[in-house]
Protein backbone atom coordinates (compact mmCIF):
# COMPACT_ATOMS: atom_id res chain seq x y z
CA UNK A 1 0.00 0.00 0.00
CA UNK A 2 1.11 3.13 -0.66
CA UNK A 3 1.86 5.80 1.83
CA UNK A 4 0.64 9.54 1.10
CA UNK A 5 3.58 11.98 1.67
CA UNK A 6 3.01 14.44 4.25
CA UNK A 7 3.63 18.00 4.07
CA UNK A 8 6.21 17.91 6.66
CA UNK A 9 8.40 15.74 4.18
CA UNK A 10 9.36 18.21 2.23
CA UNK A 11 9.70 20.77 4.47
CA UNK A 12 12.07 18.04 6.85
CA UNK A 13 14.15 16.87 3.51
CA UNK A 14 14.27 20.60 2.21
CA UNK A 15 15.86 21.34 5.52
CA UNK A 16 18.45 18.44 5.54
CA UNK A 17 19.25 19.74 2.29
CA UNK A 18 20.02 23.32 3.37
CA UNK A 19 21.38 22.16 6.00
CA UNK A 20 24.07 20.14 3.96
CA UNK A 21 24.67 22.62 1.34
CA UNK A 22 25.73 24.82 4.45
CA UNK A 23 27.93 22.64 5.75
CA UNK A 24 29.63 22.00 2.13
CA UNK A 25 30.07 25.28 2.29
CA UNK A 26 31.81 25.78 5.62
CA UNK A 27 33.81 22.79 4.63
CA UNK A 28 34.86 24.05 1.57
CA UNK A 29 36.25 27.51 3.83
CA UNK A 30 37.48 25.59 6.04
CA UNK A 31 39.68 23.41 3.80
CA UNK A 32 41.14 26.87 2.48
CA UNK A 33 43.43 27.36 5.21
CA UNK A 34 44.82 23.48 4.57
CA UNK A 35 48.55 22.59 4.48
CA UNK A 36 48.18 19.21 3.60
CA UNK A 37 45.33 16.53 2.32
CA UNK A 38 46.61 12.38 3.44
CA UNK A 39 43.98 10.23 1.51
CA UNK A 40 43.34 7.39 3.26
CA UNK A 41 43.06 6.41 7.03
CA UNK A 42 45.68 3.41 7.40
CA UNK A 43 48.80 3.14 9.43
CA UNK A 44 50.26 4.96 6.71
CA UNK A 45 48.58 8.03 6.69
CA UNK A 46 47.67 8.35 10.24
CA UNK A 47 51.45 8.11 10.92
CA UNK A 48 51.37 10.83 8.68
CA UNK A 49 48.61 12.80 9.90
CA UNK A 50 49.68 12.62 13.45
CA UNK A 51 53.07 13.87 12.74
CA UNK A 52 52.41 17.01 10.55
CA UNK A 53 49.52 17.51 13.35
CA UNK A 54 52.14 17.95 15.94
CA UNK A 55 54.44 19.68 13.58
CA UNK A 56 51.32 22.35 13.44
CA UNK A 57 50.29 21.76 10.15
CA UNK A 58 46.54 22.13 9.49
CA UNK A 59 45.83 18.50 7.80
CA UNK A 60 42.68 16.56 5.83
CA UNK A 61 42.33 13.47 6.53
CA UNK A 62 40.22 11.52 3.44
CA UNK A 63 38.77 8.03 3.45
CA UNK A 64 36.37 5.95 1.62
CA UNK A 65 35.61 4.17 4.70
CA UNK A 66 33.81 5.27 7.82
CA UNK A 67 36.08 3.63 9.91
CA UNK A 68 39.98 4.28 10.87
CA UNK A 69 42.51 1.95 10.77
CA UNK A 70 42.39 0.48 6.95
CA UNK A 71 44.04 -2.98 6.85
CA UNK A 72 46.48 -2.50 9.87
CA UNK A 73 42.26 -2.52 11.83
CA UNK A 74 41.87 -6.32 10.82
CA UNK A 75 45.96 -7.40 10.38
CA UNK A 76 48.37 -8.92 13.35
CA UNK A 77 49.86 -5.71 13.62
CA UNK A 78 53.17 -8.07 13.84
CA UNK A 79 56.02 -5.62 13.34
CA UNK A 80 60.30 -6.74 12.40
CA UNK A 81 62.26 -4.23 14.84
CA UNK A 82 65.54 -4.59 15.38
CA UNK A 83 67.23 -4.68 19.28
CA UNK A 84 64.78 -3.32 21.31
CA UNK A 85 64.04 -3.48 24.90
CA UNK A 86 61.71 -5.88 24.67
CA UNK A 87 64.06 -8.48 22.52
CA UNK A 88 66.56 -7.84 25.50
CA UNK A 89 64.22 -8.35 28.29
CA UNK A 90 63.52 -12.02 26.70
CA UNK A 91 67.44 -12.18 25.94
CA UNK A 92 67.30 -11.89 22.46
CA UNK A 93 70.78 -10.35 21.19
CA UNK A 94 70.07 -8.61 17.92
CA UNK A 95 71.51 -5.75 15.98
CA UNK A 96 71.47 -3.66 12.99
CA UNK A 97 74.01 -5.51 10.89
CA UNK A 98 72.55 -8.94 11.66
CA UNK A 99 69.20 -7.60 10.76
CA UNK A 100 71.12 -6.57 7.33
CA UNK A 101 72.36 -9.91 6.53
CA UNK A 102 68.99 -11.60 6.92
CA UNK A 103 67.06 -9.18 5.25
CA UNK A 104 69.52 -8.81 2.29
CA UNK A 105 69.77 -12.90 1.97
CA UNK A 106 65.71 -13.25 2.50
CA UNK A 107 64.74 -10.54 1.00
CA UNK A 108 63.39 -10.59 -3.01
CA UNK A 109 65.77 -8.02 -5.14
CA UNK A 110 66.20 -6.07 -1.55
CA UNK A 111 66.99 -2.38 -1.89
CA UNK A 112 70.09 -1.68 -0.39
CA UNK A 113 69.95 1.67 0.99
CA UNK A 114 66.57 1.44 2.16
CA UNK A 115 67.49 -1.88 3.99
CA UNK A 116 70.06 -0.09 5.86
CA UNK A 117 67.91 2.86 6.40
CA UNK A 118 65.27 0.22 8.04
CA UNK A 119 67.51 -1.32 10.22
CA UNK A 120 69.38 1.73 11.73
CA UNK A 121 66.27 3.45 12.61
CA UNK A 122 63.44 0.91 13.43
CA UNK A 123 63.74 0.54 16.91
CA UNK A 124 64.01 4.84 17.28
CA UNK A 125 61.39 5.48 14.15
CA UNK A 126 59.26 2.73 14.84
CA UNK A 127 58.90 0.46 18.55
CA UNK A 128 60.07 4.32 20.47
CA UNK A 129 57.91 6.26 18.55
CA UNK A 130 54.78 3.91 19.19
CA UNK A 131 55.44 2.83 22.52
CA UNK A 132 55.53 6.81 23.18
CA UNK A 133 51.86 6.75 21.49
CA UNK A 134 50.97 4.32 24.12
CA UNK A 135 51.56 0.75 22.38
CA UNK A 136 52.28 -2.08 24.12
CA UNK A 137 54.11 -5.24 23.02
CA UNK A 138 53.64 -8.39 24.33
CA UNK A 139 56.61 -10.42 23.03
CA UNK A 140 58.90 -10.43 19.95
CA UNK A 141 58.25 -13.77 17.97
CA UNK A 142 60.49 -15.56 15.33
CA UNK A 143 59.50 -14.99 11.55
CA UNK A 144 60.50 -16.97 8.85
CA UNK A 145 64.03 -15.11 7.22
CA UNK A 146 64.87 -13.51 10.69
CA UNK A 147 68.09 -15.73 12.64
CA UNK A 148 66.48 -13.98 16.08
CA UNK A 149 63.28 -13.24 17.32
CA UNK A 150 62.63 -9.87 16.14
CA UNK A 151 58.50 -9.71 15.05
CA UNK A 152 56.88 -7.49 17.99
CA UNK A 153 53.43 -8.23 18.61
CA UNK A 154 51.49 -5.54 19.82
CA UNK A 155 48.56 -6.28 22.65
CA UNK A 156 45.65 -6.06 21.00
CA UNK A 157 46.88 -7.16 17.92
CA UNK A 158 46.49 -4.83 14.66
CA UNK A 159 43.78 -2.50 16.30
CA UNK A 160 46.02 -2.18 19.56
CA UNK A 161 49.02 -0.94 17.03
CA UNK A 162 46.61 1.72 15.10
CA UNK A 163 44.16 2.99 17.58
CA UNK A 164 47.09 4.87 19.44
CA UNK A 165 48.09 6.27 16.39
CA UNK A 166 44.53 7.86 15.57
CA UNK A 167 43.92 8.92 19.22
CA UNK A 168 47.04 11.07 18.72
CA UNK A 169 45.48 12.51 15.42
CA UNK A 170 42.87 13.36 17.73
CA UNK A 171 44.77 15.48 20.27
CA UNK A 172 45.34 17.70 17.39
CA UNK A 173 42.29 20.08 16.45
CA UNK A 174 44.62 21.09 13.37
CA UNK A 175 43.83 17.18 11.81
CA UNK A 176 40.25 16.75 10.45
CA UNK A 177 38.65 13.42 8.89
CA UNK A 178 36.63 13.28 6.07
CA UNK A 179 35.02 9.77 6.14
CA UNK A 180 32.91 7.81 3.56
CA UNK A 181 34.52 10.39 0.98
CA UNK A 182 36.55 8.45 -1.96
CA UNK A 183 38.97 11.07 -3.50
CA UNK A 184 38.43 10.10 -7.26
CA UNK A 185 41.08 12.52 -8.83
CA UNK A 186 44.55 14.48 -7.78
CA UNK A 187 44.68 17.46 -10.08
CA UNK A 188 48.12 19.18 -8.92
CA UNK A 189 48.04 23.00 -9.13
CA UNK A 190 50.46 25.85 -9.15
CA UNK A 191 48.15 28.53 -7.43
CA UNK A 192 46.48 28.95 -4.52
CA UNK A 193 43.02 27.05 -5.78
CA UNK A 194 40.70 25.22 -3.10
CA UNK A 195 42.44 22.27 -2.07
CA UNK A 196 39.39 20.55 -2.62
CA UNK A 197 37.23 21.43 -5.65
CA UNK A 198 34.08 19.82 -5.68
CA UNK A 199 32.50 17.50 -2.65
CA UNK A 200 29.42 15.12 -2.62
CA UNK A 201 28.58 12.80 -0.12
CA UNK A 202 30.75 9.96 -1.36
CA UNK A 203 33.51 11.49 -3.79
CA UNK A 204 36.03 14.14 -4.16
CA UNK A 205 38.56 15.82 -6.54
CA UNK A 206 41.39 16.42 -4.77
CA UNK A 207 42.50 19.84 -6.20
CA UNK A 208 45.78 20.91 -4.95
CA UNK A 209 49.12 23.47 -4.45
CA UNK A 210 49.55 22.07 -1.59
CA UNK A 211 50.89 18.58 -0.34
CA UNK A 212 49.16 15.48 -1.17
CA UNK A 213 50.02 12.40 0.93
CA UNK A 214 48.72 9.38 -0.77
CA UNK A 215 48.37 6.45 1.24
CA UNK A 216 45.18 4.39 0.03
C1 LIG B 1 44.65 -10.24 7.84
C2 LIG B 1 45.89 -9.36 7.68
C3 LIG B 1 46.96 -9.56 8.52
C4 LIG B 1 48.13 -8.78 8.38
N1 LIG B 1 49.17 -8.94 9.25
C5 LIG B 1 50.25 -8.13 9.17
C6 LIG B 1 51.32 -8.21 10.11
O1 LIG B 1 51.27 -9.00 11.06
N2 LIG B 1 52.40 -7.39 9.94
C7 LIG B 1 52.48 -6.49 8.91
O2 LIG B 1 53.48 -5.75 8.82
N3 LIG B 1 51.47 -6.38 8.01
C8 LIG B 1 50.37 -7.17 8.12
N4 LIG B 1 49.35 -7.04 7.22
C9 LIG B 1 49.49 -6.03 6.17
C10 LIG B 1 49.25 -4.64 6.77
O3 LIG B 1 48.04 -4.64 7.50
C11 LIG B 1 49.19 -3.62 5.63
O4 LIG B 1 50.39 -3.68 4.88
C12 LIG B 1 49.05 -2.21 6.16
O5 LIG B 1 47.97 -2.13 7.07
C13 LIG B 1 48.86 -1.23 5.00
O6 LIG B 1 48.64 0.04 5.54
P1 LIG B 1 48.42 1.31 4.60
O7 LIG B 1 48.03 2.45 5.48
O8 LIG B 1 49.58 1.47 3.69
O9 LIG B 1 47.19 0.90 3.63
P2 LIG B 1 45.68 0.48 3.99
O10 LIG B 1 45.57 -0.16 5.31
O11 LIG B 1 45.19 -0.28 2.80
O12 LIG B 1 44.92 1.87 4.09
C14 LIG B 1 44.48 2.56 2.95
C15 LIG B 1 43.27 3.39 3.34
O13 LIG B 1 42.91 4.16 2.20
C16 LIG B 1 41.50 4.12 2.03
N5 LIG B 1 41.24 4.32 0.61
C17 LIG B 1 41.53 3.49 -0.41
N6 LIG B 1 41.18 4.05 -1.56
C18 LIG B 1 40.65 5.27 -1.27
C19 LIG B 1 40.12 6.35 -2.06
N7 LIG B 1 40.05 6.29 -3.39
N8 LIG B 1 39.68 7.45 -1.43
C20 LIG B 1 39.74 7.54 -0.06
N9 LIG B 1 40.24 6.55 0.71
C21 LIG B 1 40.69 5.44 0.12
C22 LIG B 1 41.08 2.75 2.58
O14 LIG B 1 39.73 2.74 3.02
C23 LIG B 1 42.07 2.55 3.73
O15 LIG B 1 41.55 3.01 4.97
C24 LIG B 1 48.19 -7.80 7.35
C25 LIG B 1 47.09 -7.58 6.53
C26 LIG B 1 45.94 -8.34 6.68
C27 LIG B 1 44.75 -8.07 5.79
Amino acid sequence: MRMPVQPQCYWLSSMLFAAWVCSANGFSRAQEELDAIVVGAGIAGLSAASEMGAAGLRVTVIDIASVFGGHAAMSQGGLAIVDTPQQRAQGIEDSPELAKRDFRTWGDDPDGAWVDYYCDHSRRDIYDWLVGLGVKFESALPAPGNSVDRTHQPIGRGLGLVTPIYRKCLDHPNVRFLWNTRAVKLIVRQQNYHPIEQNTIDWIIVCSHKPVISAM
